[in-house]
């Protein structure tokens, strides 16, 4: 059996930065309450290991962040990567929480662009996902967006003048030139700033060229978006068999055999560790005397 790494993979530096400022705020303050509003990337692993350095994780799909604020009576609160709306961290600011925001660098210029567009007075479309958080906190600060997920989402406007379109950093490039092309349709006057983040735009293209494997094992919490989007464009590029795993524990070796070639990638909120433990074991399977499964060791997962 063939094992082909895919770079890049794995944490991008938003995430990257955001797990550092949760570990450095929680070791800084050792006797304050530090809470994550929000899983602080899409990765049940990461918020597990976070427990480990007293850092809660506040989350709840049924209750927005503003919501689950109200639960946060004091200490810190840390903002994720997705970003947050200005309703919240006013909110937070006005309860006399700490603030830390790990709201991504490439996030922040997203929402900057749309503030800019709403200055000028154009009608915004915000392609992205509904209910992800880092399209919540857009909807939420920004009255005049339109939140477009498919094709059949694009609002009629007759006469609009000035349109402005941009999208959620961690969509398919594919998906979204779908949209794109049917807006400028629509309204070929259309103002388009992509904005797919560099990490997203790179794991995706990297899947796009492979060309010789049989599988792709793609490691990552079906949670997370970025995640997702890698194994579905690889099955639209033709790789016959996607399985997506949130770690070694899930592995089925039954899907393996000696002459496959399989390609492993992950997610930009999948620690290394994770990825690289599926990897070893595959490099090293014996299909004679096959090894058990390890274990994630969640103790050292977040170890730099
Ligand atoms: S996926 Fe992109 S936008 Fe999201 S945290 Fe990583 S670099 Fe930032």
């Amino acid at each position: 059996m063939e094992v082909i790494p895919i770079a890049p993979r794995g944490f991008c530096k938003g995430v990257y930065q955001a797990i550092r400022l949760a570990k450095q705020t929680a070791k800084e303050n050792p006797n304050v309450k530090v809470t994550v509003l929000g899983q602080i990337v899409h990765n049940r692993y990461v918020v597990e290991a976070l427990n480990k350095y007293d850092i809660q994780t506040l989350d709840d799909p049924k209750f927005s962040r503003f919501e689950l604020l109200s639960q946060i009576d004091d200490g810190i609160v840390i903002f994720t990567a997705h970003g947050i709306s200005k309703i919240v961290r006013e909110e937070a600011a006005r309860r006399n929480l700490i603030i830390k925001d790990a709201t991504c660098e490439d996030v922040l210029s997203t929402q900057a662009l749309i503030e800019s567009a709403r200055l000028a007075n154009q009608t915004i479309f915000y392609i992205g996902k509904f209910g992800h958080p880092e399209s919540n906190a857009i909807m939420e600060s920004f009255q005049q967006v339109y939140l477009i997920e498919k094709i059949e989402d694009i609002p009629s406007l007759p006469g609009q003048p000035e349109i402005f379109v941009t999208n959620q950093t961690t969509i398919s490039k594919n998906d979204i030139e779908h949209i794109i092309d049917a807006i400028i349709k629509q309204y070929p006057q259309a103002l388009i700033a992509r904005e797919i983040c560099a990490a997203t735009r790179l794991r995706q293209e990297a899947v796009e060229k492979i060309k010789l494997a049989d599988s792709l094992v793609v490691v990552g919490d079906p949670a997370s978006n970025n995640t997702r989007m890698l194994a579905k464009i690889a099955a639209e590029h033709g790789i016959r068999h996607v399985v997506l795993i949130e770690s070694i524990e899930q592995l089925d070796t039954t899907i393996l055999s000696s002459d496959m070639r399989v390609a492993v990638t992950a997610g930009a909120s999948t620690p290394q560790k994770l990825t690289q433990q599926v990897i070893d074991y595959l490099k090293s399977y014996d299909f004679e005397h096959p090894a058990e499964l390890p274990r994630v060791d969640i103790d050292t997962l977040l170890d730099e």
